[in-house]
């Protein structure tokens, strides 16, 4: 993993009145403790990997408790587990990275959300938006509203955060409808302190078990049952839900001081919008507000009474709501309108439709709010005036650097396995002409960016080969699919491999194992050598393909360039019909530089030989065409001055960071290049024989110099 919690944990341990300080996604997890869950599962993805890792570094917190942890083999068989609440009042909560987990869990969702449950059920969501996320720009609010399932998106304070999981659960329970939070990435990392209570033994659990199974067709998805499950969420579910919400003020207010305008702000998002406000002096740092707030920390259902009664009166409201379509704006002028309110609705007419609203984003949008609507008596108008020339100052700088600045894109470690993969495809395709690549989700998706360009589509985690389906037919060459080990367990072998063996398919399916979901923090996999807990795992893609029937099948460890370029070549060309499978092997040299730097450190402290490699390039070779960095990528690989006077063009130069890796010198001898690379070997704590052998070749190596010089 990533990150471990093992010391973090402890706190897990708190009991009531204690103070827990630390981080948001830690506080998830003692609220659900407090909560008295029975099970929790999930499947991980940022910003929420860190909740999986924090679980399983807890596990024996939660056997004490009796809790069944399972991390899961994708999102939707963690949906699938939420059926036991479905049955028993026994509370459970999973955690996926939305919405792309979301989309992947939504068949469960849809079955879970229409037959209701008895046991609260919670769903704590990663919602990646914004311009740190990695995944398709979408909201997870489509989805609670197209299943009737409750969305919390909590203030990023840990009381607001713990207080609301509690609720959660409860909100769930009184209105039979699963509830959804979701934590962005703000809230997950946030720091703070909450008052703790003890943790709450499961009802039922490993030690308390259920005896008498429960059977009822209501609950089941099946006509004629599934039309009053519809009925049921309408005329039930969702008014006991608001009810729920209006009774335990999940929602809060700030009451400011003017009743002319107010503000609605999604909770996720409350910080940013106090800290734009107190650059107009309209707030402080602890969240005291001139302007009246109204917080929604539950932004589906919505409580038309309360928003109807936050806006009597005012002027002009702001709903403050990130992403698109704007959902909440268009509920509350529909609330306003049926409640004969006439306070203007601003919202997207000031804030943009799309994008994450960054701290700069809100300044603008209030700005204009502001200037149009805040009433003298705030005494803003100097403070928005100041921001305006602030911002217009800004877009005359961006307008001076123009479009001209170049885009800092994402690329792979220093050292990485993944990349000589595609550095071979770039070789093999100066033999056979472009090809067409079907990329997957993982680390392996950098390589559509420069400088390799390698990846004509991404269709989802686990779907470049299924995405090769439609075109490989109608295609004058065979097609390339990329697919992760991750990708592959989390439904590759199911959505593509089994598909391609039944329908005939004739291409080639990179299988890129590195070890670990490595994109998420290094969580183990079916296949990782070892599970979380230590112990050795059995399954392995060879003999998952093997079993499946693949006959054309081998495993090419991704530093040997030349050979992964042979194996291509054959893939490509062969005669031979059907799926051929090339596994390409080699650990995630970030978790492997992890894994050996404890170990070596133990070495030298103990007075151990140890060598590490290192790599450069000899200055009086390299011509200077920089092939090298345009067919590798590593950012190790960079330029300097040459020293040769009567040359301008900087050579390529090998930085500090260099793992020794040797996929640069791999590049260059498979795509012969030049012969401008060195690997130097650095032994630390040498033996005698090392250093009289280094006495021996300095003398040589002098000795020739001089015999050189004199020549
Ligand atoms: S995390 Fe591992 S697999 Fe991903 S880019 Fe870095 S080295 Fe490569
Ligand atoms: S050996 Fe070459 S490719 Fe590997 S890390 Fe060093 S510079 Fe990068």
């Amino acid at each position: 993993m990533e990150r471990s919690f093992r010391k973090e944990v402890a706190k897990l341990r708190l009991g009531e009145g204690e103070v827990f300080h630390g981080e948001g996604i830690l506080a998830v997890t003692k609220a659900l403790l407090q909560s008295g869950v029975s099970y929790v599962g999930g499947y991980q993805g940022a910003p929420i990997s860190h909740l999986m890792d924090v679980l399983a570094d807890a596990q024996p917190v939660l056997d004490e408790l009796g809790i069944h942890f399972e991390p899961c083999a994708n999102e939707a068989a963690a949906a699938a587990m939420l059926a036991a609440s479905v049955n028993y009042p026994i509370r459970g909560a999973v955690t996926w990275k939305s919405v792309v987990g979301t989309n992947v869990a939504s068949d469960g969702l849809s079955n879970l959300a229409s037959a209701g449950v008895k046991g609260g059920a919670l769903i704590v969501l990663g919602e990646d938006y914004g311009e740190g996320a990695s995944i398709i720009q979408e909201r997870t609010h489509a989805f609670a509203m197209k299943s009737a399932m409750c969305l919390i998106d909590p203030r990023p304070d840990l009381e607001a955060i713990v207080r609301l999981v509690e609720q959660g659960f409860a909100l769930s329970e009184a209105s039979s409808m699963p509830a959804m939070m979701e934590l962005r990435i703000r809230a997950c990392h946030v720091h703070g302190h909450f008052r703790t209570r003890d943790n709450v033994r499961p009802r039922f659990s490993h030690n308390d078990k259920i005896t008498q199974p429960d059977f009822d067709f209501g609950r089941v998805c099946l006509p004629p049952a599934t039309y009053a499950q519809e009925k049921h969420k309408i005329e039930h579910r969702l008014p006991a839900a608001i009810d729920f919400i209006r009774t335990h003020k999940l929602n809060e207010t700030y009451p400011g001081e003017t009743d002319e305008i107010g503000i609605i702000v999604q909770g996720g998002i409350c910080n940013t919008l106090l800290r734009g406000l107190a650059q107009f002096g309209l707030a402080d740092a602890f969240g005291t507000t001139k302007v009246p707030v109204h917080v929604l920390n539950v932004t589906y259902p919505l409580v038309p009474d309360e928003i109807a009664g936050f806006c009597a009166g005012k002027r002009a409201v702001l709903v403050v709501e990130e992403g698109q379509p704007e959902f909440i704006e268009q509920a509350v002028n529909a609330i306003l309108r049926k409640a004969d309110v006439n306070a203007v609705v601003c919202g997207k007419d000031v804030l943009p439709m799309a994008g994450e609203y960054t701290a700069e984003t809100m300044l603008r949008g209030l700005d204009g709010f502001l200037a149009r609507h805040a009433p003298a008596s705030l005494g803003a108008g100097e403070a928005v005036a100041r921001v305006g020339r602030l911002l217009a100052e800004k877009d005359e700088a961006a307008k001076a650097f123009g479009p001209n600045l170049p885009l800092r894109t994402p690329s792979f470690c220093t050292g990485c396995p993944e990349r000589p993969i595609f550095s071979a495809i770039r070789i093999m395709e100066r033999e056979l002409g472009p090809v067409h690549v079907s990329a997957d989700i993982g680390c392996h998706t950098f390589a559509a960016l420069p400088p390799f360009n390698v990846g004509n589509s991404v269709m989802g985690y686990g779907l470049g080969l299924a995405s090769s389906a439609g075109l490989a037919p109608s295609f004058g060459k065979r097609l390339v699919s990329i697919m992760g080990d991750g990708g592959f367990w989390h439904n590759g072998i199911a959505s593509g491999v089994i598909p391609a063996q039944t329908n005939g398919a004739d291409g080639v399916l990179l299988v890129v194992n590195n070890g670990y979901t490595s994109a998420t923090g290094w969580q183990k996999l079916p296949s990782s050598v070892r599970g979380p807990d230590g112990r050795p795992r059995v399954l392995s893609i060879k003999r998952a393909l093997k079993g499946l029937g693949i006959r054309w099948l081998c495993t090419v460890r991704t530093y040997s360039v030349g050979r992964m370029v042979a194996m291509l070549r054959t893939a490509m060309t062969t005669a031979e019909k059907g799926l051929k499978v090339i596994i390409a092997d080699g650990e995630c040299q970030l978790a492997r530089q992890r894994r050996i730097r404890p170990e070596i450190a133990r070495q030298l402290a103990g007075g151990k030989r140890v060598v590490r490699t290192r790599f450069g390039v000899d200055d009086d070779v390299c011509t200077g065409d920089h092939s090298c960095i345009r067919l590798s990528g590593c950012p190790s690989l960079t330029v300097k001055p040459s020293p040769d006077p009567l040359r301008s063009d900087p050579v390529a130069h090998v930085d500090n960071d260099c793992v020794g890796c040797g996929v640069c010198g791999e590049v260059a001898d498979a795509a012969v290049l030049c012969p401008s690379f060195y690997e130097a070997r650095i032994v630390q704590n040498p033996t005698p024989l090392d250093r009289a052998l280094a006495r021996l070749r300095g003398g040589t190596i002098r000795l020739l110099g001089g015999l050189r010089r004199a020549a």
